[in-house]
C-alpha cells in the first residue's frame, strides 16, 4: 500500500475544530475547557461520539485518558496519534485539539477508503494537559509514562479546592481500562500541534519538523541586603538587592547573546523591597527561567549565573538563597522518525523547518519509551493560550495530510 493521493477531509476536519470550539466557547471567540470542568465534560463526550461513530474501540483508564483504536490486521503495537482537548481559561481553537480532530480524521480517512491498516492506529487524548487547574501539567501522560503516580495525580487539588479524583468520577471520567503500556503497546506516538511561537509564521515556513523539547530551568533567588536613605548613603557605602537583581537582568539576557540562538533566559518575576522611590531596597526575590535545547549548554548556563549572582553578592555585601522551582531536561524525538517526516513533508514540496519545542507537549511523555515525534504548523503571529489563536485552515489541512501520510508509511 504506498497512496500518495491519500488526503483527509477538510471541510470535516475544520467542521469538528468549530464544533468542539462551540463547547466552552467565551464572548468574543476562544474556549475555555479547564480539565475536569463540565466543560471539559461536554468536549469529552463530543470526541468520544465521534470515535463511537467511526466503531472504534474507545479504553478510558482511572486518570481519564481516553484512547480510541482502529483494529489493524494483526495484534502488534498500535501506532498512536494524539494530544489534549483541555484548554487554559482563555484559550484557543487549536491548542491540543488539531492533534486530537486530525488524528481521528486520520483513521476516518483510512475508513473511507476501505484500509484495514497492518497495525493498529489509536488517537488519544490525554487528561490535564494544560495544568491550569491542576498541576502538574501534562497530568494524564505523566501517569502513563510513570513520571508520575495515579495516586499522586488522583489527589491533587485545584485552584479552586476541588480534587482530581472526584472531578474525574463526577463527570463519568474515571474509566476502568488498563493504562497502556507504552513500551509494549505503542509502536509509535505522533503529535500534531501548533507551534505556539512566531517562527514558522514570520518565515512563512509550511511544517515545523519537531527534534524534542528543550529543556527547561526554573529558579529563585532572594537577594538581602540594608535597606537605607537613597539621598544620604553615598554609592561606596551601599548593600542594594535591587542593583544585584537588574545586573542579573542584564547579564542573563547578555549570556542568552552570546550562547545564541538555542539559548533562552528571562527574568519574569522581580519584587523589590520595600519597593519605595526614596530607600536603598534591602531585598531582591526574582525568577530566572533558563532553556536550551542541549543539557551541557543549559547546565554551562546555569553555572554562568550561579557564578554570576554569587561574585555580585559579594561585592556588594549581600546574602543570597536559591531555590529550584522545575527542571525539566531536553528531550530529543526519535531521529529516524524526525527525518522521516521531513522526507514525506519534501514529497509534498511541503516548505520545512526543524526545531525545537518551546513548551511541553504530551509527546515527551512518550519519547522514552517509544519512537516519538512531532510535527508543528504555523500559529498566526505566534498568538497562543489566547482567544485569538488561529491557524490557517490550508496549513491545518497540510499538517492534517502530513499526519496521515507519515501514518500510512509506517502501516504499509
Ligand atoms: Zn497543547
Amino acid at each position: 500500500m504506498s497512496d500518495k493521493t491519500l488526503c483527509i477531509n477538510v471541510a470535516r476536519l475544520q467542521s469538528r475544530l468549530q464544533c468542539l470550539g462551540e463547547v466552552g466557547a467565551l464572548d468574543g471567540g476562544g474556549v475555555s475547557r479547564l480539565a475536569l470542568t463540565d466543560a471539559d465534560k461536554k468536549g469529552r463526550d463530543l470526541v468520544v461520539s465521534w470515535m463511537q461513530d467511526l466503531g472504534l474501540d474507545i479504553s478510558i483508564d482511572a486518570i481519564g485518558n481516553v484512547i480510541a483504536t482502529l483494529k489493524g490486521e494483526q495484534e502488534l503495537p498500535c501506532i498512536m496519534m494524539g494530544s489534549h482537548i483541555d484548554t487554559v481559561s482563555t484559550g484557543g481553537l487549536f491548542d491540543g485539539n488539531l492533534g486530537v480532530l486530525a488524528g481521528l480524521e486520520v483513521i476516518e480517512t483510512l475508513i473511507d477508503n476501505n484500509i484495514t491498516p497492518t497495525t493498529p492506529v489509536s488517537v488519544g487524548f490525554f487528561t490535564n494537559e494544560e495544568g491550569s487547574r491542576f498541576a502538574p501539567d501534562m497530568m494524564g501522560s505523566a501517569v502513563l509514562s510513570q513520571v508520575l503516580s495515579l495516586q499522586t495525580a488522583l489527589q491533587t487539588q485545584g485552584i479552586d479546592g476541588a480534587k482530581v479524583e472526584d472531578e474525574l468520577k463526577r463527570i463519568g471520567y474515571n474509566g476502568s481500562a488498563e493504562f497502556t503500556n507504552i513500551k509494549q503497546d505503542v509502536a509509535c506516538f505522533i503529535e500534531l500541534h501548533v507551534e505556539q511561537g512566531p517562527v514558522l509564521d514570520e518565515q512563512q515556513i509550511d511544517i515545523g519538523v519537531v527534534e524534542g523539547v528543550q529543556g527547561i530551568s526554573w529558579q529563585e533567588f532572594h537577594l538581602t541586603g540594608i535597606s537605607n536613605h537613597a539621598g544620604t548613603t553615598p554609592m561606596q557605602y551601599r548593600q542594594d538587592a535591587g542593583l544585584v537583581a537588574s545586573k542579573v537582568s542584564v547579564f542573563v539576557n547578555e549570556l542568552a547573546s552570546l550562547m545564541a540562538p538555542n539559548q533562552l533566559a528571562t527574568v519574569g518575576a522581580l519584587t523589590l523591597k520595600p519597593n519605595l522611590i526614596n530607600v536603598i531596597p534591602n531585598e531582591a526575590l526574582f525568577t530566572v527561567d533558563l532553556r536550551n535545547p542541549n543539557e551541557s549548554e543549559l547546565q554551562k548556563a546555569e553555572l554562568a549565573l550561579q557564578e554570576f549572582i554569587h561574585e555580585q553578592a559579594k561585592q556588594h555585601g549581600l546574602k543570597v538563597e536559591q531555590k529550584i522551582l522545575a527542571r525539566f531536561q531536553p528531550v530529543h524525538f526519535n531521529p529516524k522518525l524526525v527525518d522521516r517526516i521531513e522526507t514525506l513533508a519534501k514529497q509534498n514540496t511541503f516548505s520545512t523547518k526543524r526545531l525545537f519545542s518551546g513548551a511541553g507537549h504530551d509527546a515527551q511523555m512518550f519519547a522514552p519509551h517509544c519512537p516519538t515525534a512531532m510535527i508543528f504548523v504555523p500559529s498566526y503571529k505566534g498568538i497562543s493560550h489566547n482567544i485569538n489563536e488561529y491557524t490557517h485552515p490550508d496549513q491545518v489541512t497540510n499538517g492534517a495530510n502530513l499526519l496521515l501520510q507519515t501514518v500510512v508509511d509506517f502501516i504499509s
